[in-house]
């Protein structure tokens, strides 16, 4: 069966080097913010070219941690998109703040940047743009909205590590970038893990102490959390940092390859702006007959997937939760027909090769 991501595949290609890692620190003094979390912290700030980066126990709690360190809470709204992971709206919900959730736009599946004046409220502190599939929200757009009514923007980069807007890394661009290392995500641990990025030493310094319980020389000056991060994970993702630039080529070369031999098909895509070198994190098409063609897909090997069946405005935990824009209908037409096809570092080619002529096969 060829999986949709594979976790497993990458653990094999950096297999030696991981396990040498892991048992260093096992016989080493120090389990937990030691000095393999230092010198992630430190590799994955010089990566992305921000000042600091902050390692969390997961990307939910490095949204949470970034709301909570810009002082944002109870009474406050946080605007971001429907079509996400539910982890962006949990965190906004774990921050005390309500989610304001606007729609995506139909071309390329990111934040619609022309709904967010209408659900502007004197409320509003932030608009968290999720760069979904490994492609970017229009940041100049988010940006400009965000400077004209002083609020901050929040990238939330877990689906996007290492891709770039206008020439600069996700993650540096709006006042704090979160990303989640959960092991399908492009730089991936072994369990959980994440990661916050900022080019503000007094953010940095907040969101170091919310991580743990609000310390500052061991007493708290504000509640704060327990979202460390351990040092078998930090190893770990030190190791997959290095490989991160050519792990993401083989995705762009494998969404090559889909383009180039699935353009005639009945099929829509997904567009990549013009300004975005993308990550591709999935590879999502637009299908008119999505359930018949991941059955499809299945018997022949193939298990496609969704990203995401439901958006998070319609599930019974947030319905009468969340705030949602008037017009949601961009994101409540396409999770009837998105379909996302393996994609990985690890997937070789004659599993696209079989994926393609699958695909040919079904719309013949
Ligand atoms: C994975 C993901 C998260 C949450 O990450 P966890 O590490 O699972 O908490 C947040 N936002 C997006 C867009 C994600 O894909």
């Amino acid at each position: 069966m060829i999986l949709c991501s594979n976790p497993s595949e990458q653990f094999k290609s950096y297999q030696s080097e991981i396990e040498l890692a892991v048992s260093t620190v096992m016989r080493s003094k120090n389990y937990i913010l030691g000095e393999q979390v230092s010198l992630l912290e430190e590799e994955f700030a010089k990566y992305i070219g921000t000042s600091s980066a902050i390692g969390v126990a997961n990307g939910t709690d490095a949204i949470e941690i970034a709301l909570r360190s810009l002082n944002i809470g109870y009474g406050d709204e946080v605007i971001t998109v429907s079509h996400t992971a539910v982890a962006t709206v949990a965190a906004i919900e774990a921050s005390g703040a309500k989610a304001v959730l606007v729609d995506i736009d139909p071309n390329f599946y990111t934040l619609n940047p022309n709904q967010l004046e209408m659900v502007l409220t004197k409320k509003t502190k932030a608009v968290i743009a999720v760069h979904l599939y490994g492609n970017a929200v229009d940041l100049d757009s988010v940006l400009s909205f965000c400077k004209a009514n002083k609020i901050f923007l929040i990238e939330d980069v877990s689906q996007a590590h290492g891709a770039k807007y206008k020439g600069k890394r996700l993650g540096s661009i709006g006042d704090i970038g979160c990303f989640s290392c959960y092991p399908t995500k492009n730089l991936g641990a072994i369990g959980d893990a994440g990661l916050v990025t900022t080019n503000n030493l007094d953010l940095a310094n907040k969101v170091r102490m919310i991580r743990e319980y609000g310390w500052r020389n061991r007493t708290s000056m504000f509640p704060g959390r327990n979202s460390r991060l351990d040092e078998i994970q930090a190893a770990i993702l030190r190791i997959k940092l290095k490989y991160l630039d050519s792990d993401n080529q083989k995705r762009r070369d494998t969404a090559k390859f889909y383009y180039d031999n699935l353009s005639l098909l009945p099929i829509e895509f997904p567009k990549i702006s013009m300004n975005v070198e993308s990550v591709f994190h999935l590879f999502v098409i637009n299908v008119a007959n999505q359930k018949k063609l991941i059955d499809y897909l299945k018997k022949e090997g193939v298990m496609a997937g969704i990203h995401y069946p439901l958006p998070v405005h319609l599930h019974p935990a947030y319905k009468d939760r969340v705030v949602i824009s008037k017009d949601m209908s961009v994101t409540e037409g396409i999770v009837k027909k998105i379909v996302s096809l393996p994609i990985y570092p690890e997937l070789s080619h004659s599993d696209t090769k079989l994926i393609v002529n699958a695909m040919k096969k079904f719309f013949k």
